[in-house]
């Protein structure tokens, strides 16, 4: 996988390249889809979500180019995959999800895999996790129209943000930085992922 869809298609972070050999996938994709943990595509991980294909994952964290001093919101844990990735590269990882069943599951995965520097919480993650904030970086995992400012508001000054932007249909990938408090946006690839759904919780 790492060589195939990561290295070919031009991720060059090692960093990034080593989180990702390392973090074991086929433990957060359910039982029935084990064999195709590696594949070149998203899988379902039930309650109508999907852990995202492992390319966009890498180049999500390549262009978030995390400093091991980083503290990290995720939005959007669905299998905990992502946040495992995050644990690897980054001091501190806070991660908000609005499935209870995805987040507990998520977590018992972490938690048994021993990835330590991470906490989860069911939630509606569009409003950021203001307890903690403010971050070095936040990792957007499902698509909105517009840019989310609670979560802007949450970056420090300097600190960047990864959104997938756009309708239902298709997004592109923006890199949203703080400068002078102002956002500077950097529009990166096109991608797909299931919408950020603002609002009350399911199944908390
Ligand atoms: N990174 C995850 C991606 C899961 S798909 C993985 O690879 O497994 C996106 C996730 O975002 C879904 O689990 C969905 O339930 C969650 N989500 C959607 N809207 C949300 C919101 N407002 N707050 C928190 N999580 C949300």
């Amino acid at each position: 996988m790492v060589r195939t869809q990561l290295a070919e298609r031009g991720i060059r972070d090692l960093r990034v390249l080593d989180a990702m050999r390392s973090v074991p996938r086929h433990e957060f994709v359910p039982e029935s889809f084990r064999q195709d943990a590696y594949e070149d595509h998203p899988l379902p991980i039930g309650e109508g979500q999907t852990i995202s294909q492992p390319y966009i994952v890498a180049a999500m964290l390549e262009y978030l180019a995390l400093q091991a001093t980083d503290r990290v919101l995720e939005v959007g844990t669905g299998s905990g995959y992502v946040t495992a990735l995050l644990s690897l590269l980054s001091a501190e990882v806070y991660s908000v999800e609005r499935h209870a069943p995805l987040a507990a599951s998520a977590e018992a995965t972490l938690q048994r895999l021993e990835y330590r520097n991470v906490k989860i919480k069911v939630g509606d993650g569009s409003q950021g996790w203001a307890e903690y904030a403010p971050f070095d970086a936040i990792l957007v995992s499902a698509a909105t129209p517009d840019m989310p400012s609670a979560l802007f508001d949450q970056l420090r000054e300097g600190g960047r943000m990864m959104v997938p932007i756009g309708p239902s249909s298709c997004q592109e990938l923006q890199l949203i930085r703080k400068v002078k408090g102002q956002p500077e946006v950097k529009i990166l690839e096109g991608c797909r992922f299931v919408p950020l759904v603002e609002g009350a919780v399911d199944g908390g």
